[in-house]
């Protein structure tokens, strides 16, 4: 069976949580990488975050040991220029609430950055930069209001910290929002043109996105009709994973970027493929049941361990390693095909809705994948 980096021609991989948490590269990313480039693969680094210029994250990739180079790097800072560019003449003045990343991608698109709403621009772009204040706020509402087209690399919440959460340009968007009453054309994930921009960039004809978010990675992906791996090393529990309305599924699921040298039959999750391994769960009655199969190979359902919490402490589902992660991988995938059925059954989307709206009972879904193991990866700050 041919891996993943066979399958696909470039993986355009998200960064934080997935290649890197702030200051660290996530474990097995270097390398794993590394052997994707060995066989074949071309790697696109993908980030909504505008603040740095691609020359800025490859260095900073490349330090934590990512072997990474500027033309390899999509922002959505260049996603937002793009969209300028293509309704705007070149030599265009274009007003920046942001900061270098912008400045960089407006110029790589003949247009012309300047910093007040008195310089001539005919257009606004804001993108996260941590010097963003209230004078450069103010410059952007008096552009926005006066009715120049807007454009928003992202509209993120958060940016993550090594200290914790902290404000991410959808505030930032919100202030000149809620000062003018306007609303930006957004560029970043989930939007199309961001990965439209990879795409493009990248050559891609048969891309994989990488991500560790479903609301941005994996519905950007889904939107873009393009199929996506989910990695447990940033932001999402398994549990989001299962509860998941389909807009929000990926096409794979794996633990961490080791996954790309996996075959695309150890990693599928599919609504209604409730058999994996050893592993069968069903939805009966709005509560979720997985049972395991006999360590002597004997079929699912078959002198089965038990229903969800029963896994006892001598099935052997602990073992070590790589065995130990196979097992945990194929009990949330036997999980999600399961409740994704139930869910995409009872309608509304494919919300699996617990208690009170009832598709599955939450508790009996954290349940079985504490049975099966499933657990996030330890290491995030936030
Ligand atoms: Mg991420």
């Amino acid at each position: 069976m041919p891996h993943l980096t066979e399958l696909y021609d470039v993986a355009l991989l998200d960064l934080d949580g997935v290649v890197y948490i702030g200051p660290r590269p996530v474990p097995h990313a270097p390398e794993a990488l590394r052997q994707a480039r060995e066989a074949g693969m071309r790697l696109a680094f993908v980030t909504n975050n505008a603040s740095r210029p691609p020359d800025r994250v490859a260095a900073h990739l490349t330090e934590i040991g990512v072997e990474a180079r500027p033309e390899e790097v999509v922002t959505s800072a260049q996603a937002a220029a793009r969209l300028l560019a293509e309704q705007l003449p070149a030599g265009s003045k274009v007003l920046v609430v942001g900061g270098e990343g912008l400045e960089v991608a407006l110029r790589e698109q003949d247009l012309v950055p300047v910093s007040g709403a008195d310089d001539g621009p005919v257009a606004v772009v804001q993108g996260f930069s941590p010097k963003v204040g209230w004078p450069l706020l103010a410059e952007g509402t008096y552009a926005v209001a006066s009715g120049l087209p807007w454009v928003a690399s992202n509209t993120d919440p958060i940016v993550p910290t090594d200290r914790g959460r902290a404000p991410g340009n959808g505030t930032l968007v919100d202030a000149i929002r809620t000062a003018t009453g306007r609303d930006p054309v957004v560029a970043g994930k989930p939007e199309p043109p961001m990965h439209r921009e990879a795409i493009l960039r990248s050559g891609a004809t048969r891309p994989l996105v990488v991500g560790d978010r479903l609301d941005t990675d994996i519905e950007g992906a889904n939107a873009a009709e393009v199929d996506s791996l989910l990695v447990l090393t940033g932001v999402t529990d398994p549990i989001d994973v299962v509860l998941a309305p389909a807009r929000l599924r990926p096409t794979y699921v794996g633990h961490d970027l080791r996954s790309l040298h996996a075959s695309p039959g150890g990693l599928r999750v599919g609504a209604g493929d409730a058999t994996v391994g050893d592993w069968h769960a069903v939805v009966d009655g709005g509560t979720l049941r997985l049972t395991r199969a006999a360590a002597d190979g004997s079929g699912p359902g078959d002198g089965a361990s038990g229903g969800a919490g029963s896994g006892g402490e001598d099935d052997g589902a602990e073992g070590d390693g790589a065995e130990a992660d196979r097992l945990a991988l194929d009990g949330l995938r036997a999980v999600c095909g399961a409740v994704w059925a139930a869910a995409d059954d009872a309608g509304a989307g494919g919300a699996a809705v617990d208690a009170g709206g009832a598709a599955v009972d939450r508790a009996s879904v954290q349940a079985a994948l504490d049975a099966a193991r499933t657990t996030r990866a330890p290491a995030r700050p936030y």
